[in-house]
């Protein structure tokens, strides 16, 4: 188990692990990326400080995608340990939280606090079995969050059962002043199941752009819960269509952005100065740390945000988002959650997944990306399958208990 992590100490009772990109004091914390090795935060992220105030033994920090930058979390250093799905070893993990779903499967009582920027939490979860929660949009803070995406990026829940599930995210929920982002809700009692018969829709269309195999486990779990939900279809031409574009070009404009602040000066690996100036000097360590992707983000990022493109790329991303919210939001007034399969295909070979175009792996976040870019709470959960499924399911925002109620009739 311990191959999840990139630094771990054994624990006791219910225990936790934060995926390495939330600081944790004295810890290194580097978000699986060369750029930061030798990271040794001087804080703790508010959600570590309160798993701490809690009481609970934390086991250590779970492997990722370098900056969460992917799908299957094989986009990090190669002196970091890739990991592998804990029931088919030949397969990915899923990401970016691999590590925080593969120990999440592995470790008994255990709950893994993750992050998604466009659907690094139900993806993995998906591949490992496991159920994984996203919650809305500033409902826990992200203070002490190695940024990706600052409009995206959520802190969630990893775990093997919905109880444990709910218990970790009553535990880092709420209002933080030290994240401006961070929205006033009363918080209620998440542990508390309700039994409920829910109105779920599902999108048309999105069936047609799954494996076969998936559809069909997917349309059993549906047909064995006719008694207990409502199911009735609903549309989301826009999100079908245009998710994954707005959603990688706000991703990567944002990411460039934060990407800037490692130079070799401030954080993590440097190098000798020697007579270099400035420029050549973070060149230099840019090049020799940073991964492909990470390059490959910062290059398309910059150029989206660039004069004379801005217009036509990110400020248009950033008004296609309004519609697809919209969108979503008109839905959700009709419905009470919307369900789909959580990935088009089953956990890959690593040998299938090396040689695939970051365009081909960009559009199998299709059914992520959506729920992400509106901020709406999302959980996906394991159904049973020959190889490992998720179904994913979305509520409205600040939903998170209804989410969770609906989720028990999965189980
Ligand atoms: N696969 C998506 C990406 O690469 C989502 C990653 C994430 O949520 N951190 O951006």
């Amino acid at each position: 188990m311990k191959e999840y992590f990139s630094y771990y100490k054994e624990g006791k009772g219910i225990t936790f692990s934060f995926k390495d990109n939330i600081v944790v004091k004295d810890i290194e914390s580097v978000a699986s990326s060369k750029i930061l090795k030798g990271y040794k935060p001087v804080f703790d992220a508010t959600v570590v400080t309160k798993v701490k105030k809690a009481g609970y033994d934390i086991l250590g920090k779970t492997l990722q995608d370098e900056f969460g930058f992917g799908s299957f979390c094989t986009n990090l250093d190669t002196s970091f340990n890739t990991p592998r799905n804990p029931l088919h070893p030949d397969r990915v993990t899923g990401g970016s939280s691999g590590g925080a779903a593969g120990a999440a499967k592995k470790i008994k009582n255990h709950i893994a606090i993750a992050e998604s920027t466009g659907g690094s939490i139900a993806n993995p979860a998906a591949f490992c079995n496991v159920i994984g929660l996203t919650p809305t949009y500033g409902l826990v803070s992200r203070y002490g969050l190695i940024d990706y995406a600052n409009s995206l990026d959520k802190i969630g829940v990893i775990s093997s059962s919905l109880e444990l599930v709910s218990l970790g995210l009553q535990k880092i929920a709420g209002y933080d002043e030290k994240d401006s982002t961070s929205v006033k809700v009363d918080i209620p009692d998440y542990t508390k199941r309700k039994v409920i018969k829910p109105v779920l829709g599902i999108p048309k269309g999105y069936l047609g752009i799954v494996d076969p195999v998936i559809k069909k486990d997917f349309e059993k779990v549906i047909t064995s819960l006719k008694n207990k939900v409502v199911f009735k279809e609903v549309d989301l031409p826009l999100n079908k269509k245009y998710s994954v574009s707005t959603y990688y070009i706000i991703a990567m404009a944002e990411a460039s952005t934060n990407l800037a602040k490692y130079t070799g000066l401030r954080y993590g690996f440097t190098k000798d100065f020697e007579k270099n100036d400035f420029n050549e000097f973070s060149s230099l360590v840019r090049s020799e740390c940073f991964g492909e992707e990470s390059k490959r983000r910062i290059m398309l990022g910059t150029f989206t945000r660039m004069a004379g493109y801005r217009d036509q790329y990110y400020d248009k991303a950033l008004r296609v988002r309004r519609l697809l919210i919209n969108e979503y939001k008109d839905v959700l007034k009709k419905v009470d959650g919307i369900i789909h399969p959580t990935m088009p295909i089953h956990p890959p070979k690593f040998e299938d997944v090396k040689d695939l175009k970051p365009l081909e792996v960009y559009n199998m976040d299709l059914l992520t990306v959506g729920a992400n870019l509106a901020g709406l709470p999302h959980i996906s959960m394991p159904i049973k399958a020959s190889l490992p499924t998720g179904v994913m399911i979305t509520t409205d925002h600040f939903e998170e208990k209804k989410l969770l109620d609906i989720g028990g009739l999965f189980e």
